[in-house]
């Protein structure tokens, strides 16, 4: 199997379907050069693209192989980490581009540059991240008074940047004089690491950090091991800090579970106020789709609005890419968007993802997070380290699977079935009031389908 041949399938797809299939589904797809002849790996831009590849056009893409000889067992279709833009000339593929509105720009600035749709008034508030809106606005009222540092933290695609660079930028709007200043950790780095390089030092780092009113430091998971770093970027919290001026911070977890992090810097970051946002609910995906959607210039219907909000559970960021994904879509065909064009663009995603997954790989992905026995999990034993484990590995088979709850209680070796009821129960709970245990399930359902 070689390009030419995968430009063969794509030739032949191209006068196959509509022009805006082809440049919604094909044009960014490529061979991986890991490919053979017995599995063919097709690298594709996102998970939409994957389903929509999987589901309604794998049967034709191996009729057009095997015209050419060519009989791969399997065909693999890979998200590419690297997302390239395209630097396609087509004109459909350049008007999905130059769509404006629409497009999605989740490369965060580096260094203090806001997001222009990164505002408080944009930002949907819901029982997931009142807390932490309620604090914004206390913030932007007398910034570094009550709340700081003000730390939010919780996983990919939730809302932070969005909401510290809204801090930020409702900040500088009101108060002009006052020096605000973002930046992602990884910049900092950078800019630290390049000092470290630069041969004749004149001034020390932290100085230049002196004048700075408001500082918002993004992602600060990245500076955990990077002990230099860590040091100077203490010495200009300290700095700052004692002298009123307001610090935000985001992290993907809670200042005690940044591992490597020194105590001190991790005490410092617990001296103000660490909140939590979490994945919003139904409600809440609902009022967020349709301010996402008004935004773009469209007004969708409820239905099609409920549909996308109860099949995307994973992040906002997801959420918002399946909404764009829709409205690309329908700009492109000229159509209006409804609910069944989003069942075809986004598929059942809930209902499509279990397939391959059986009880028996629960419990041993569950087993192999946590580093206990696949036999111990199974067994009486009612040791905290087991039964947690053990509950959530119900509570996975239940909601990933819908099993039965005898049947739940079978794969687990037990006779009685209300202590599979029961676990399911507590774990649903305790995802919504203790954060690791919201943490561990969301790490190991991604694994799940890995
Ligand atoms: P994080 O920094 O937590 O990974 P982002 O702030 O980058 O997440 O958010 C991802 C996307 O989701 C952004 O486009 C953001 O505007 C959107 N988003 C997240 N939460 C909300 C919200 N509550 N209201 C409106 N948009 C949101
Ligand atoms: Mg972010």
């Amino acid at each position: 199997m070689n390009q030419v041949l995968w430009q063969t399938v794509l030739g032949e797809i191209e006068v196959s379907v509509s022009k805006a299939a082809f440049a919604a589904w094909f044009k960014e797809t490529e061979l991986n050069n890991d490919s053979t002849d017995e599995e063919l790996i097709i690298g594709v831009k996102n998970i939409f693209t994957k389903q929509q590849l999987e589901t309604k056009f794998d049967g034709q893409i191996r009729q057009i192989l095997a015209k050419n000889s060519v009989h791969p067992r399997s065909i693999v279709y890979k998200i590419n980490s690297d997302k390239k833009p395209s630097r396609s000339h087509d004109p459909v593929v350049n008007d999905f581009r130059s769509a404006k509105s629409i497009t999605t720009n989740t490369q965060e600035q580096a260094e203090n540059k806001f997001n222009p749709k990164y505002t408080l008034d944009s930002f949907v508030v819901g029982s997931n991240n009142d807390l932490a809106y309620t604090v914004a606005q206390a913030i932007v009222e007398k910034p570094g008074e009550r709340y700081n540092p003000m730390f939010v933290y919780g996983s990919v695609g939730l809302g932070k940047t969005h909401l510290i660079q809204a801090i930020g930028s409702e900040l500088q709007k009101q108060k002009p004089e006052l020096n605000v200043h973002y930046t992602t950790t990884e910049a900092f780095i950078g800019k630290f690491m390049s000092y470290l390089r630069s041969k004749n030092k004149r001034d020390n780092f932290s100085d230049r950090y002196k004048n700075i009113d408001v500082l918002i430091m993004d992602d600060i998971q990245f500076i955990a091991g990077k002990e230099t770093t860590e040091e100077a970027f203490f010495h200009i919290f300290n700095y700052l800090h004692q002298n009123n001026k307001q610090i935000l911070i985001s992290s993907d977890k809670p200042p005690k579970r940044i591992s490597s992090l020194t105590d001190r810097l991790r005490s410092r970051l617990e001296w103000g106020m660490a909140i939590d946002i979490h994945m919003p609910d139904f409600e809440t995906r609902c009022a967020i789709l349709q301010s996402k959607a008004l935004q773009a210039g469209f007004e969708l219907e409820p239905d099609t609005i409920e549909f996308i909000a109860s099949n995307i559970k994973t992040n906002v960021r997801e959420l918002e890419g399946a909404l764009n994904q829709l409205l690309a879509f329908c700009e492109m065909r000229g159509i209006s968007p409804d609910k069944q064009i989003a069942e075809g663009i986004i598929g059942n995603v809930s209902r499509a993802r279990p397939k391959h997954l059986t009880p028996k790989q629960i419990v041993s992905k569950v087993a192999y997070h946590f580093n206990v026995d696949v036999n111990d999990i199974l067994s009486p034993k009612r040791d905290r380290n087991i039964m947690i484990p053990r509950q959530i590995a119900m509570y996975l088979m239940r909601s990933e699977l819908h099993t039965s709850f005898p049947s739940i209680a079978r794969e687990l070796g037990r006779k009685d079935h209300t202590t599979a009821i029961h676990s399911v129960e507590k774990i649903t709970k305790a995802i919504k009031l203790d954060y690791t245990i919201r943490e561990n399930v969301a790490d190991i359902r991604e694994k799940l389908y890995v």
